[in-house]
């Protein structure tokens, strides 16, 4: 097979999987540009929760009963499936938590409060999602640590070089994300991780918007933790994960405690369980795991590479259209290694204005900080637009975007609906 045939997506087909895609949005079809904030389901994982629903639920790990083991049996390869997707050596190296965020402050509150001193480090990047930020400013608060970013340059890349002035013998932690969820810059995450490893520090990469979009070899990134969302990767909402290494996991003190997480109770002590179950405390998210499962199931059967190659294809696509006008700047450039995103502002115009009226023509994108402010203050704007792309997204529909910037242009800078919702009707 020729590499264009490898990395050729049969968009049509695979979005016939997606049955939310029929849908019309104010008499147009829709067009959906908000897979950063959360992809579509495709109909098997659909069906694979509905049958965990119908055939095979009960709680899991507790019963003596047969349908709690057909249960735990579905959850548990659940996590295998997790482990093969994300190259894990152990599947107890894989913690299911309720998303990304649940899975950052795991860390900050577990091996962060156990781990920090006052006058420690944790080293952070200006263009952190709000998530893989303010756990680390609590951290920051709970133990006397300091808080240190890297900054990005002009083109929107992160300004690698600089890692070796901010790592001291005092840095702890380097916490930073694989791809940017604005500005859709791929970091060098090997180069971060030697870095930081020859200066003993432990390195957290929030893959949320890298997991469900390219290969992910933890093994080979030598990652100590990688946290991401079921809801991002065609699974359900509920559901993300936080790998660990097995000696840091081992080490660490369990976050939450309750039920499923202990070995023995007596009135006035507990002794943990071992991994996974010491950091999964309480009834997990047993339906939502069936559908992560299966969207690893679909997500390996595409080809993440495959998905990786399309986005880019699409966001090359979406910026050589856009910049036809003249009037926009895109938050990055593009020329270093980009994901499918591309965040923007058009001169005169109010991202929230344009999203809204764009939502008249069908087409659904993001506008505002997107959980990242301290990067939109870095770039001396308050808010951005934002288009975001998955493996069921098509050159068409950036076309169709295209032709309804335009016309939202004409309809804003007309100054009719400037800083107001648009007339439902326009
Ligand atoms: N990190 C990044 C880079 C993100 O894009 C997001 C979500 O947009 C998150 C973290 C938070 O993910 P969740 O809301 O699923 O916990």
């Amino acid at each position: 097979m020729s590499t264009a045939q490898q990395t050729t997506l049969d968009v049509a087909a695979l979005r016939s999987d997606f049955p939310i895609l029929q849908t019309s949005v104010h008499g147009k079809p829709l067009v959906y540009f908000d897979s950063a904030a959360s992809s579509q389901r495709p109909q098997a994982v659909i069906d694979a929760m509905v049958a965990m629903e119908q055939r095979h639920y009960a709680n899991v790990h507790r019963g003596v009963h047969w349908l709690s083991d057909r249960a735990t049996e579905h959850y548990e390869s659940a996590r295998e499936k997790v482990r093969g997707f994300i190259q894990a050596r152990h599947a107890h190296e894989v913690i299911f938590t309720s998303g990304t965020t649940a899975a950052i402050n795991l860390v900050a509150r577990s091996w962060g409060d156990a781990n920090l001193n006052p006058g420690d480090e944790i080293l952070v990047t200006v263009m952190e999602h709000h998530s893989n930020l303010v756990p680390w400013q609590q951290l920051a608060e709970r133990t006397g640590a300091v808080i240190r970013a890297m900054d990005i340059d002009d083109r929107g890349h992160l300004l690698i070089d600089s890692i070796d002035d901010l790592l001291t013998e005092r840095t702890k932690l380097v916490a930073v994300s694989a791809v940017s969820n604005v500005l859709g810059t791929v970091n060098s995450l090997e180069e971060i991780i030697a870095k930081a490893h020859a200066a003993g520090a432990v390195v957290l990469v929030d893959a949320a918007q890298s997991v469900p979009h390219m290969a992910t070899d933890v093994q080979q990134l030598g990652v100590d933790f990688l946290a991401f969302s079921g809801h991002k990767m065609c699974g359900p909402s509920g559901i993300g994960v936080l790998y660990g290494r097995e000696a840091l996991l081992e080490a660490m003190p369990p976050f939450l405690g309750g039920g499923s997480m202990i070995s023995n109770v007596e009135i006035d002590r507990f002794t943990p369980g071992v991994l996974p179950a010491k950091f999964e405390a309480g009834t997990p998210p047993i339906v939502a795991a069936a559908g992560l499962g299966a969207a690893v199931d679909y997500l390996q059967a595409v080809g993440v590479d495959r998905i990786h190659v399309h986005e880019q294809q699409l966001a090359s696509r979406a910026r050589e259209v856009l910049s036809a006008e003249g009037d926009i700047r895109f938050l990055s450039d593009g020329s270093a290694e980009q994901a499918g995103i591309v965040s923007f502002v058009v001169d005169g115009l109010q991202s929230l204005d344009l999203a809204q009226v764009l939502d008249q023509h069908g087409v659904a994108i993001r506008a505002g900080h997107h959980c990242t402010m301290p990067l939109h203050k870095r770039l001396g704007i308050s808010s951005s637009a934002r288009a975001s792309f998955y493996l069921y997204n098509t050159v068409e529909e950036i076309d169709q975007f295209a032709a309804s910037m335009a016309a939202a242009r004409k309809f804003l800078k007309r100054g009719v609906g400037r800083s107001s919702t648009p007339s439902k009707t326009q």
